[in-house]
């Protein structure tokens, strides 16, 4: 079975053939722990757990090694820390431990390695130095910078030159750059920010230079697919290739680069910066299960942007409640050669998720688990919104309508009183007047018949 992916460094679409098929190795570069992930954060999470997923299915689930890590050193932590008076330690443990359950509710497995930044200091120093050593870094000021210009690919990634990225980012310029896109590896901590002793001072890693010390020490000097978010193409990936590309010449780094597109908020990319964000956690807990939020996302190509709707999460629930009836109780087996076709195509999830609706309108139950399984859904009937269990909000609309009903009732207004008893009633919500509680949801209440009242 050949894999074809998109690779970003070369635009084209190529077969995939590991460098060691009992070991197939993939980096993703994983989130800055100061907060909880929002549902773009998610995007990659899912993307790339399907990848995941897929090179375990063709290579064996002993034969994939998937590291992402957590960024728990970075100035945005520390800005954290300074205005809420909690220590950094506390803050990214605790949002390290968020980020673990909300990526599991959404059903992603966790990678093989998941290295924090601050484990992992001697090793970015020693691959400080030695790019010092190589002549592709210089100490200024108490900061060590990458000299962009000693490497002559860089830009290669993102296709840019050095002319047209100076033009067009908003570099920090400072004095004691040679060249305004040479970028930090090391900084000077003063004494109240997190900082290791070094040969340039105490001080803590710039960004880009984790993600290249840690993928080194876990994966190796060459490794089959680094991934992360569209956004991180550039300066990120293009500084992280500079740096392994000029520590371990003989390595060729990442073979595979593949990159999701953005998550959007009305066709604007939804970021923390922005504002315009909204957690996974604010959706599980307006009711929205895990399944659903894994299904919209996957209905769509991840090198296509995506909006998230409340239609299309109503959608992707109906579709899931259906499958759930269909498979309750149903092994799965091999997935279908059309599911794999679509999968092993660039990661077309979409195209999965329509042979899925296919194989149920044609009662194909065990071909429908098995492509379930494929995209990694669980049990549906597992599910909590299957199970009976009911969005707030739902619950609240009911509450309010039964004290209404109450107070029609207390006013003498029995014609208003009987029609809220029976959309109640109709709905499926049973009515237990003089009890505690007073009401209960039967299985199968339907939120949707509540909204039909004038
Ligand atoms: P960050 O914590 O911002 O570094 O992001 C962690 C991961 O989420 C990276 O792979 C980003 O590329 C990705 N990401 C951030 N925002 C979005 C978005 N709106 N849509 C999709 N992926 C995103
Ligand atoms: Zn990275």
């Amino acid at each position: 079975m050949t894999i074809r992916l998109y690779n970003t460094k070369t635009r084209t679409k190529e077969a995939f053939t590991p460098l060691d098929a009992e070991n197939v190795r993939m980096y993703v570069c994983g989130p800055t722990v100061y907060d909880r992930a929002h549902l773009g954060n998610a995007r990659p999470v899912l993307v790339f757990d399907v990848l995941f997923r897929l090179l375990r299915h063709v290579y064996g689930a002993d034969h994939v090694t998937y590291v992402r890590n957590f960024t728990d050193v970075d100035d945005k932590i520390n800005a954290r820390a300074a205005e809420t008076g909690r220590s950094i330690g506390e803050i990214t443990a605790e949002t390290t431990q968020w980020y673990l359950d909300d990526m599991a509710a959404l059903g992603a497995l966790e990678p093989t390695h998941m290295p924090r930044a601050t484990g992992y200091i001697p090793q970015m120093v020693a691959m400080i130095a030695d790019l010092i050593d190589k002549g592709h870094a210089y100490v200024a000021e108490g900061h060590v910078l990458f000299a962009v210009e000693s490497y002559k690919d860089y830009g290669r990634l993102s296709g840019r030159t050095i002319d047209d990225m100076i033009a067009g980012a908003r570099v920090e310029v400072a004095p004691y750059k040679r060249n305004p896109m040479d970028f930090v590896l090391w900084k000077p901590s003063g004494d109240d920010l997190p900082g290791w002793d070094s040969p340039w001072g105490r001080g803590r890693p710039g960004w880009h230079i984790e993600c290249s010390a840690m993928a080194y020490e876990l994966l190796g000097e060459t490794f089959d697919i680094h991934g992360g978010g569209i956004d991180l193409q550039f300066p990120h990936h293009e500084n992280e290739i500079a740096q392994s590309a000029c520590a371990h010449p003989e390595g060729g780094f990442a073979k595979v680069w593949m990159h999701n597109e953005m998550l959007q908020v009305e066709g604007r990319k939804m970021s923390k910066s922005l504002g315009n964000f909204f957690t996974v956690r604010d959706l599980l807990e307006q009711g929205v299960p895990g399944e659903v939020i894994r299904f919209v996302m996957l209905s769509k190509h991840y090198r296509k942007p995506m909006d998230w709707t409340a239609e299309k999460a109503r959608e992707a629930e109906a579709s899931l409640r259906k499958w759930a009836a269909l498979t309750a109780g149903v092994a799965g087996g091999k997935p279908s050669e059309d599911a794999l076709a679509h999968l092993t195509n660039d990661l077309n999830t979409p195209g999965v998720i329509a042979v899925l609706h296919e194989a149920a309108s044609l009662g194909d139950a065990p071909g429908l688990r098995a492509g379930l399984d494929l995209l990694g859904f669980g049990d549906l009937s597992e599910m909590e919104i299957i199970k009976g269990m009911v969005a707030p909000k739902d619950e609240a609309r009911v509450a309010t309508l039964v004290a209404e009903r109450a107070a029609s009732r207390e006013a003498r207004d029995w014609n208003r009183a009987d029609e809220i008893r029976d959309l109640l009633v109709a709905s499926g919500v049973e009515l237990r007047d003089g009890q505690d509680p007073a009401w209960v949801l039967k299985p199968g209440f339907d939120p949707a018949k509540l909204e039909t009242l004038k």
